[in-house]
């Protein structure tokens, strides 16, 4: 069935839409409930109004979805019954629904979500780091193929909705009754954010205001691989979140191999952005480099960086390989990690070394892949690497 003719069956102008599909054009959305869960307070305010609702109604439904998490709008019990009514039938509200909810051995926990589409993603909660860190997604896939990551395999499938991506604190906030408590977010799930602009930037104002969570962009982190204009963009954003950048090589030359979108935002462009973007007084850009033995993690490499880095107020994020199936690299020798850190922290950078959590779960930077029934591409392409090509050496890595 079309797309349209199936969302028309749920909708409430269902005799209308069709005609006026057959006959003139007409704005078909509007004929549809729409999901509050994807709105900011204004604009979920202007549907209020559009609909002969009170404005202020909307900071009520803020409080119910996020402070409460309620998303019955029949238990939104400060609203009259015949307003709950009303708005039952105009609105809904997507959540994303937990399939499985894995416990790591050091406290890390694994949510894999499902979307009303039934496209499935993946979230992950780390505790003290030392504060409490909701990772997330902002696509399903991604289509940056960095050549150590696994979520890169899958290509992308899909953007997700600002309302999917603050769906997700909602959902970890609720299962871990963390709603009222501190979390930091970072946006280091699934998913380049910088490819997903807007929904992303839409999904910070909604967790950023005051009736909802109210978090502060100040805790929120978003990590890219250097889409520059988008970067450029974000520059000017009123919400700004502090900023990781995924560098992974000091040279266009190595950084090519390993990151394809470096052919065309090149290692020079992004640190002269970097430089140029708004920082507060205490604030730094964080650089992650995975660190990959035999590749990008020699001490020449160290020095190159330490010199590229120099007159940029950063720090820098070693990340040691999480190896999985399917990624043709190792994991540095510890002693390989102290020497790249230790070089950089001589030369008066800020280092350190992410510590790997939740690695039993595949909840570990880049392992996050969604595994089921149906494989996408990529998924299937990394179980044939693994099996025909990687098998012996990754069983080298994990052992
Ligand atoms: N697309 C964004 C955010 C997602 S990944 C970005 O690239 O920044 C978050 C971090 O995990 C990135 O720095 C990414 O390069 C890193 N990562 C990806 N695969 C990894 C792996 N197998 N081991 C360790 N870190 C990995």
């Amino acid at each position: 069935m079309h797309i349209l003719a199936r969302r028309a069956r749920r909708g409430k102008a269902v005799r209308s839409t069709f005609q006026q599909v057959l006959g003139k054009p007409i704005d078909i959305v509007t004929n549809f409930p729409i999901d509050l869960a994807n709105l900011e307070r204004a604009a979920l305010e202007s549907a209020l109004v559009e609909r002969g609702h009170k404005r202020f109604h909307a900071r009520q439904i803020f409080r119910w979805l996020y402070a409460r998490g309620v998303t019955d709008i029949a238990a939104m019990t400060d609203l009259s019954r015949e307003l709950r009514a009303a708005l039952a039938s105009e609105f809904t509200v997507a959540t994303p629904e937990i399939v499985v909810h894995e416990r790591s051995t050091d406290g890390t926990e694994k949510f894999l979500l499902r979307l009303a589409d039934g496209l499935q993603l993946e979230s992950v909660f780390i505790p003290d780091t030392p504060s409490m860190t909701f990772c997330v997604s902002t696509q399903v896939g991604c289509a940056m193929a960095c050549a150590f990551c696994l979520t890169g395999k899958m290509g992308l499938v899909r953007n997700l909705t600002a309302g999917e991506i603050a769906g997700q604190v909602r959902v970890l906030a609720g299962a871990l009754d963390m709603r009222h408590k501190k979390f930091n977010i970072v946006l280091m799930g699934m998913g380049e954010p910088l490819h997903n602009y807007d929904e992303t930037m839409r999904a910070l104002r909604i967790l950023n205001d005051e009736h909802g969570f109210a978090m502060s962009p100040r805790r929120v982190t978003l990590s890219t691989v250097g889409l520059l204009p988008a970067l450029e963009k974000m520059a000017h954003e009123p919400i700004m979140p502090n900023l990781a950048i995924s560098l992974h090589a000091p040279t266009d030359e190595l950084r090519g191999e390993l990151v394809p979108l470096n052919k065309k935002y090149g290692v020079g462009e992004i640190i002269a952005a970097c430089k140029r973007f708004p920082q507060t007084k205490r604030s730094r850009i964080t650089f992650e480099y995975v660190l990959l033995a035999g590749v990008n993690d020699s001490p020449e490499d160290a020095r190159k960086l330490a010199r590229l880095l120099s007159g940029v107020k950063s720090k820098v994020n070693i990340i040691p390989l999480n190896a999985a199936p399917g990624i043709p690299f190792e994991r540095p020798s510890d002693t390989a990690i102290d020497q790249f850190a230790q070089i950089l922290a001589e030369r008066g950078l800020i280092v350190s070394v992410r510590k790997s959590r939740g690695r039993d779960i595949r909840a570990a930077c880049g392992q996050l892949i969604v595994e089921g029934p149906r494989r996408s591409p990529g998924q299937a392409l990394a179980a044939v690497l693994h099996t025909e090509t990687f098998k012996g050496k990754t069983r080298n890595v994990e052992a």
